[in-house]
């Protein structure tokens, strides 16, 4: 138990946080001194344990969880923290899926199911945070998670590339319009790093290519030769999320750099 360091900086909120990068972001801004909401599925005892850490350093927490995919999901979302926390300040549409499939198995269920996830949940996110904001008046940060999928299409993630793709889209779009509020939008673009997405790599490619296909592919194409960590991801989202990042917008940062794609495997 530790009781409330200082009046925050203002309210996040974070889509996908049970776990992996989202976990970390949200952890992140609350030592930066943010106020916290986490959004994942449903409630979970990882989004409890969540939402205990942000608490015991000092900061409120708010659970909203949902399906981000769905538009009314995401407006009671914004407004559940709001009316609790005070404010909406830094938006973040983490949530995403990949499904992984070989190209000419490429399903349109399966296409359907990330581009809602991973695509439509930023687009509606990043209209109702803005609305939000637009209304507060003192602009605010939109960041969203796209891929190094979304900078270069991959092997077998036709889909999952697609969404990506269109999270950079919507970020320099939604950058163009709100820029005149005071409200930057940018996107981060994560190669492999350690969390449940890189195992659904590795079982789907096992049989294809033998155990740690996914992983050890990714390491042999990263120009910083290894895996990265959620919370290197957290770092760069607390900076675009500060101050200080006021003329950076309708950027998509790539974390690391990738000079090959994961079909060099030749699978
Ligand atoms: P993860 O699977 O560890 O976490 C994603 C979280 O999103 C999960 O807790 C999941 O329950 C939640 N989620 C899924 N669908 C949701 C929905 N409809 N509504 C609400 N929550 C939902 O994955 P991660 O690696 O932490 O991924 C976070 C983001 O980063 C994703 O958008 C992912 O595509 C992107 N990304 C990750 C990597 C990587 O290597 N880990 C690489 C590139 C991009």
């Amino acid at each position: 138990m530790s009781s409330r360091q200082s009046e925050p900086k203002g309210v996040a909120l974070i889509t996908g946080a049970a776990q992996g990068i989202g976990r970390a972001i949200a952890l992140r801004l609350a030592d930066d001194g943010y106020d916290i909401a986490v959004n994942d599925l449903q409630d979970m005892p990882e989004l409890d344990e969540v939402i205990k850490t942000i608490e015991e350093k000092g900061r409120r927490a708010l659970a909203t969880p949902g399906d981000v995919s769905e538009e009314l999901v995401v407006i009671e979302m914004i407004q559940r923290t709001v009316s609790t926390l005070g404010s909406l300040d830094v938006m973040v549409a983490n949530a995403g899926i990949v499904i992984p499939e070989p190209f000419l198995e490429t399903s349109v269920a399966a296409f359907d199911k990330q581009m809602a996830v991973n695509a439509r949940s930023v687009m509606l996110c990043y209209k109702y945070a803005a609305e939000q904001m637009i209304a507060q008046g003192r602009g605010g940060r939109i960041i969203g998670a796209s891929s190094m999928a979304g900078k270069q299409g991959v092997d077998m993630l036709l889909a999952y590339s697609a969404t990506k793709f269109a999270v950079r889209g919507m970020t320099q779009s939604a950058a163009s319009s709100l820029g005149k509020h005071n409200i930057t939008v940018n996107a981060y673009a994560p190669g492999g790093v350690e969390t449940r997405i890189l195992n659904v790599f590795d079982d789907f490619l096992e049989p294809l290519a033998g155990p740690r296909a996914g992983r050890d592919g990714l390491i042999k194409s990263s120009v910083v030769g290894r895996i990265g960590e959620p919370e290197e991801i957290a770092h760069l989202v607390s900076y675009l999320a500060s101050k200080e990042a006021g003329f950076i917008t309708g950027q998509t940062v790539r974390a690391p750099l990738y000079v090959s794609t994961l079909s060099d495997l030749h699978i």
